[in-house]
């Protein structure tokens, strides 16, 4: 099964169109100017053939401007460009007095053919021309002074530039596959390596948000680290022009250094980590929790006022002495609440909620002290 051929299937398709473009103009302004000068010569002898060939050159400078102004219609005019030929050429051959020259003319219209719309069309024009010529040969429709001889020459002409062509063509697509092949090759090759870049970047990504996290959590505990929490509150301090303030609620774990002493470390992580996560679950959503260090939590609770505070404080005080630690027994803590006074820096906020600290645990713990106002 024939399929047409692309000129050159490696190009683009407007690169293809470029190049028919180019050749057809230089086919055109050819045979315009040839056509005229033949017209010339011939109108004294033959005013017929005369004004024939004047009327095909004004058709191929018509072509000529059809061609600038309409460079998308390339396919279109590259087959009326042929069929013209075509029709010029057997008129030549039919009606002039045969010689060599003019079969050469045959062979000039089927390399166009190939040249211009692909190889089924070149292989259709050379049926065309071998069976009319032939044809007329055997039959004598048409006077033609071309011996059985000239006819044999010129059918082996033809052949030869078939199989010239078809080799050509083969060659080509040989070649055109085989870039094909290794360009495809490249693709994979390309694609593999941009999947493993993605992979690798979106590995370095986790990696880095892993690490992000990890710097700004305790790791026992889970909580905020103090590092993370003050560069937060250093970058986004709260605004003073607010109704309500924020709150700051300071706990302490109540004699933990015994805890650690009497059960051991093991376990006095294990108390650290369930009043951590005590004090995650009954603070509320927008609380920010932090282990500030040893057995100093923080509860840093948004828009909240003393009172407020002191609630939150006091429930999960109790929520903390229910805790089921069956080795220790009971966990209690101290509590100290500050409320965060307009220009306050963080280190003042917690220098009042340490002194409430301090009273609850001069009181004798399991208590929430409210810092005085400054
Ligand atoms: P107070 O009621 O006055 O707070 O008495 P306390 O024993 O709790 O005294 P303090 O708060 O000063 O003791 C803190 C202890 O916490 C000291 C240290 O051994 C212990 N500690 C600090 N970090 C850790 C930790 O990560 N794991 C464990 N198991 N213990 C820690
Ligand atoms: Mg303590």
């Amino acid at each position: 099964m024939l399929r047409p051929i692309q000129l050159f299937p490696e190009l683009t398709d407007t690169v293809n169109v470029r190049y028919k473009v180019i050749f057809l103009n230089n086919v055109f302004t050819f045979a315009g100017l040839a056509s005229l000068a033949m017209s010339l010569i011939r109108w004294n002898n033959d005013p017929f053939l005369g004004k024939v060939d004047l009327l095909f050159s004004c058709i191929a400078f018509i072509l000529l401007w059809i061609l600038h102004r309409y460079h998308k219609m390339v396919e279109l005019i590259a087959s009326i460009a042929l069929w013209l030929c075509f029709v010029q050429f057997l008129t030549v051959f039919f009606v002039g007095n045969g010689n060599a020259t003019r079969s050469g003319l045959l062979l000039l219209i089927l390399a166009a053919a190939f040249y211009l719309k692909g190889r089924v069309a070149g292989y259709s024009m050379l049926a065309i021309l071998l069976s009319l010529v032939i044809g007329n040969h055997v039959l004598g429709l048409f006077p033609s002074d071309y011996s059985n001889l000239d006819l044999l020459s010129l059918g082996f002409y033809l052949l030869a530039q078939f199989f010239i062509i078809h080799n050509y063509e083969s060659l080509r697509e040989t070649q055109t596959s085989y870039l094909k092949a290794l360009n495809s090759d490249l693709e994979a090759q390309v694609q593999q390596r941009t999947e493993q870049l993605a992979a690798a970047n979106q590995a370095l990504e986790m990696e880095k948000l892993n690490l992000t996290r990890l710097s700004s959590t305790d790791h026992l505990t889970g909580l905020s680290n103090r590092h993370h929490f003050e560069t937060r509150f250093a970058e986004y301090p709260p605004s003073a022009s607010r109704k309500t303030a924020d709150a700051l609620i300071l706990i302490d774990i109540d004699n933990f250094k015994k805890i650690n002493d009497t059960y051991g470390h093991v376990l006095g992580d294990k108390v650290l980590k369930s009043v951590a996560s005590c004090m995650q679950k009954h603070s509320r959503i927008f609380d920010i929790t932090v282990r500030w260090g040893g057995d100093e939590l923080v509860i840093y609770a948004p828009r909240t006022n003393l009172k407020q505070a002191c609630q939150l404080a006091e429930k999960i005080r109790k929520h903390i002495n229910d805790l089921p630690i069956e080795e220790s027994g009971p966990i209690t803590i101290s509590a100290g609440v500050a409320v965060l006074q307009p220009g306050d820096s963080l280190s003042q906020l917690l220098n009042r909620a340490d002194k409430a600290l301090y009273e609850a645990k001069q009181a004798g713990r399991n208590s929430v002290y409210a810092a005085a106002p400054a």
